[in-house]
């Protein structure tokens, strides 16, 4: 039987960096895949619809929902956002890591309904420096900016369902410890270990 791939969830507060920190590891390992997120907020400058996010309408969203298309979803900041379900269990059950990088509401439904996943939550390393990033994209109102920080503060205190953490205080050294915990998790004795030893006797 063939071994399952991993399920990698990079979670945490808007701002924390986790969206660099994984465009970081993509660069580094391409045997990861990443999944694209669908989206009813307006694109920004630079991002490509089907690349960035499948940009959708909220009706088509909505029917989507209906049509149980997502793993999860969730409205972030008066948008939703999901992951494409098929997508998903297509790789994985063809062995391929897929890596969702999503916020803590949807990263917590996937832990109820594919628990062997792996959670890993990134840190700011400071609320100053949270604020500073998100003030630093210049997308957001004075409004946003607060309910955004506000929001973080909350959020923060579920990182106890998670399996891992990392603070990014540089993106290379935060996609150094990423990497090393996916390193770990491939090593892992697990379910499938069964599966790893009779293959081994048989080779030998
Ligand atoms: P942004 O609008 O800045 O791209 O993303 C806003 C927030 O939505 C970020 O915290 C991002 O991680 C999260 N997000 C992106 N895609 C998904 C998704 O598919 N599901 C969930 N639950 N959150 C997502």
């Amino acid at each position: 039987m063939l071994q399952k791939g991993l399920l990698i969830i990079v979670s945490g507060p808007s701002g924390a960096g986790k969206g660099t920190i994984c465009k970081e590891l993509i660069s580094r390992d391409d045997s990861i895949i990443v999944s694209v997120s669908a989206t009813t907020r307006k694109p920004r400058t630079g991002e490509v619809d089907g690349i960035s996010y499948h940009f959708l309408t909220k009706d088509r969203f909505e029917a989507l929902i209906g049509e149980n298309g997502f793993l999860e979803h969730a409205c972030v900041y008066d948008n939703y956002y999901g992951t494409p379900k098929d997508f998903v269990i297509e790789h994985i059950t063809a062995g391929r890591n897929v890596l969702l990088e999503i916020d803590i509401q949807g990263a917590l439904q996937v832990k109820k309904k594919y628990p062997e996943g792996v959670f890993i939550f990134v840190l700011p390393p400071s609320m100053k420096t949270l604020k500073s990033r998100i003030e630093g994209r210049g997308s957001e109102t004075p409004e946003s900016l607060n309910k955004r920080l506000s929001s973080a503060y909350s959020e923060i205190e579920l990182i106890k369902n998670y399996d891992y953490f990392i603070v990014n205080d540089t993106v290379c050294h935060a996609t150094d410890l990423l990497q090393a915990i996916i390193t770990a998790e491939k090593c892992r004795v697990d379910a499938d270990i069964e599966d790893i030893v009779r293959k081994f006797k048989e080779e030998n």
